[in-house]
């Protein structure tokens, strides 16, 4: 009788303690899968105890601030991440009790812009420590700069030739129409800039148009030697005798699958540049190289060159090295990051060398 009660009261206990261990390895599981989002999340994320020491951060955190967990865990946030304002924050959670957002700009190691979320960890209504999350917003924040930044730049380039034209009409209406001389003078200045108006607006609608997603290239088999010839032979009746001598190296057999209008666009823009930069009887020479699965083709000039300075900001939009030089010569300013954006839709790439005073050597990159 009593061995039967044992019995029974022993396969309860080890009931119990089979569910109880099923329970543990549950919770574990629950805890690793929390860890393993923790530490994968890509905001930082850290805790910290309520003197201001860190007791566990993710692998973001390490990213963010170049310090390794071993190093951080248990020690002073100051002592790790030298920044007062996070400080600042952290101490307010602790003795405040309130949550708190707030943007901050770190300086080192790199400069970056960051959200920070703080807030509160509680036990038993008492603060026992502080829960950061960091969102790092640069990208955001750098892309509404380069946003900010194009609209001054379009606005500012379409006021200078609406101010020209309006003043110009002004000085008509207000008597120079019947300077028969004078307005023939005035009326070509405002063709000019209303020129002007229109080639940026098209530029600007090129652009926009390359860059939104939508856009499909029409890619067929294109003779690239051909569509060259085609582009030159634009320019040339328009050239006056002996500006520059332009030469096409690229061979008859030179096939590429591309979008004909588009690659022709490109090189209505190179070879348009190496004439409006080029000198008195200058040279353009236009050829190609072969390498593995690639053809890279240079459009090559003796030209102004352009100042080591300027290189790496040239194919930007609206970046000139001379603005003025370039609206005498009807440019925009967006004419390379035209071809910049048309390479990369056909996956290749674009560069340039130059010497200032010798000459530039464009060059982009087409798939095979
Ligand atoms: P735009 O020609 O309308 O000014 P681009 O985007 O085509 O605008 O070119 C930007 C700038 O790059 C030009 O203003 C000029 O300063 C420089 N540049 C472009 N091509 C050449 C070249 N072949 N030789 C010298 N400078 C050039």
């Amino acid at each position: 009788m009593f061995n039967l009660k044992k019995k029974k009261q022993i396969l309860q206990l080890e009931d119990s303690l089979t569910q109880a261990n099923s329970k543990i390895t549950e919770l574990e599981k629950q805890l690793n899968s929390i860890r393993a989002l923790l530490e994968n999340m890509v905001e930082g994320v850290m805790t910290l105890d309520k003197d201001s020491r860190i007791v566990s951060i993710n692998n973001s955190i390490e990213k963010i601030f170049a310090i390794s967990k071993k190093e951080s865990e248990g020690r002073f946030l100051l002592e790790v991440i030298r920044n007062n304002d996070i400080a600042e924050v952290v101490n307010k959670v602790l003795s405040d009790g309130k949550f708190i957002s707030k943007e901050l700009t770190l300086v080192w190691p790199v400069q970056k812009n960051f959200k920070v979320n703080a807030s509160p960890i509680l036990e038993n209504s008492a603060i026992s420590g502080c829960l950061l999350v960091i969102h790092d917003i640069t990208e955001i924040r750098r892309l509404e700069t380069v946003r900010q930044d194009f609209v001054a730049n379009v606005s500012h380039e379409l006021k200078t030739p609406l101010t020209s034209i309006k003043g110009f009409v002004e000085t008509l209406l207000e008597g120079a129409l019947e300077d028969k001389e004078n307005s023939r003078h005035f009326l070509e200045i405002i063709r000019d800039h209303a020129n002007r108006l229109d080639s940026l607006v098209n530029d600007l609608l090129d652009l926009s148009h390359l860059e939104s997603k939508e856009i499909a290239l029409r890619k067929e088999e294109v003779n690239l030697k051909n569509l060259a010839d085609d582009i030159i032979a634009s320019f040339r009746s328009h050239l006056k005798k002996g500006a520059v001598v332009i030469k096409n190296d690229l061979p008859s057999n030179l096939v590429a699958k591309v979008d004909k209008d588009k690659i022709g666009q490109v090189f209505t823009n190179l070879i348009g540049n190496a004439i409006k930069f080029n000198r008195e009887n200058g040279t353009i020479k236009v050829y190609h190289q072969e390498s593995g699965d690639k053809i890279q083709i240079f459009v090559e000039d003796s030209g102004i060159g352009i100042p080591p300075k300027d290189i790496p900001r040239i194919f930007e939009r609206f970046y000139r090295v001379d603005k003025a030089r370039s609206r005498e010569l009807g440019g925009t300013g967006l004419g390379l990051s035209i071809v910049k954006h048309i390479i990369e839709l056909h996956n290749g790439s674009v560069g340039v060398e130059s010497t200032e005073g010798l000459g530039s050597k464009f060059y982009f990159y087409l798939p095979k």
